[in-house]
């Protein structure tokens, strides 16, 4: 991995389409965001389609799947903001079967792995909210952050999405039991040799900070994971959101870079002073 600066602006690597079902705007009306933003790339990483019948309704279809391919390349016409291919994949027990070999043979240029479901609970999923008023608190973290330590180890993406996001809703663990339980997942994203993504879309949810925390930023930087940066866009006005918040995050952890990625090979870059946007 090589250092350069040319960058004046962030990447923004968690976008998605209206194939998942729950997001809105045309895919040209995403770029035209960016570019107004002054963001000069992009990624698409829509939720990833599942044959298994995994959660079925907040993702593509199957089927659909080569339609998000050919969204996306119309895009890629050399005109800046540059556009990566990109997906959001689950990771839950049992994925490995499916994925795989399914994310080798996409072509991706960006796998992020994302763990929205605690057993059958979608524990992020506004309808069952209420859930988290029956459960142990503490107990549900330490489960989170074990799939968190087998989604490393699986070795099948590139980056974590949204890392603490059992926050969504306020309900969180003291920062010691915290810290005792995202140090083995943080070891373990060290030692998979991948990133973590800063993504702004908790700034717009009940809890209203950004995902993970500046705890778990800085224990991320002790480990010299990267990171990348996602604002989780399902309208294209939310590309590039609170990215001034996430630079400032990245700078107050001690961070100096961060990763651009092709093809699924990383990339360190300088990171920038300051954002325009
Ligand atoms: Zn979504
Ligand atoms: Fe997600
Ligand atoms: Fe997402
Ligand atoms: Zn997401």
């Amino acid at each position: 991995m090589k250092k350069q600066s040319d960058f004046s602006s962030l990447p923004d690597y968690h976008i998605h389409t209206i194939l998942c079902k729950h997001a809105k705007g045309k895919i040209a009306d995403y770029r035209t965001a960016a570019k107004k933003n002054g963001i000069t790339e992009i990624c698409f990483s829509d939720h990833c389609p599942n044959p298994d019948g995994y959660d079925p309704d907040h993702r593509m279809e199957m089927k659909k799947f080569e339609t998000y391919r050919d969204m996306v390349s119309r895009l890629q016409d050399g005109k800046p903001p540059t556009v990566l291919f990109g997906i959001e994949a689950d990771y839950y027990e049992g994925c490995e079967v499916f994925l795989r070999e399914w994310l080798a043979a996409q072509q991706f240029d960006f796998v992020l792995g994302s763990i929205h479901y605690i057993e059958d609970w979608g524990f992020d999923n506004p309808s069952q909210r209420h859930v988290w008023d029956s459960v142990d608190v503490k107990e549900t973290w330490r489960k989170y952050f074990k799939l968190v330590g087998m989604l490393a180890d699986s070795r099948l993406f590139d980056a974590v999405g949204h890392l603490d996001l059992p926050k969504k809703f306020g309900f969180r663990p003291s920062d010691t039991d915290l810290k005792g339980m995202a140090r083995p997942a943080l070891d373990r994203i060290a030692g998979a040799d991948m990133g973590v993504e800063l993504n702004t879309s908790g700034l717009r949810r009940p809890v209203g900070e950004i995902y993970p925390s500046p705890l778990i930023v800085s224990m991320a930087r002790e480990r010299e994971i990267p990171i990348c940066f996602g604002s989780d866009a399902h309208a294209p006005d939310e590309i590039g959101a609170g990215f001034g918040l996430a630079l400032n995050l990245a700078r107050e952890a001690g961070y100096t870079q961060y990763f651009r990625i092709r093809g699924r090979t990383k990339e360190l870059v300088a990171l920038p002073e300051t954002l325009s946007v």
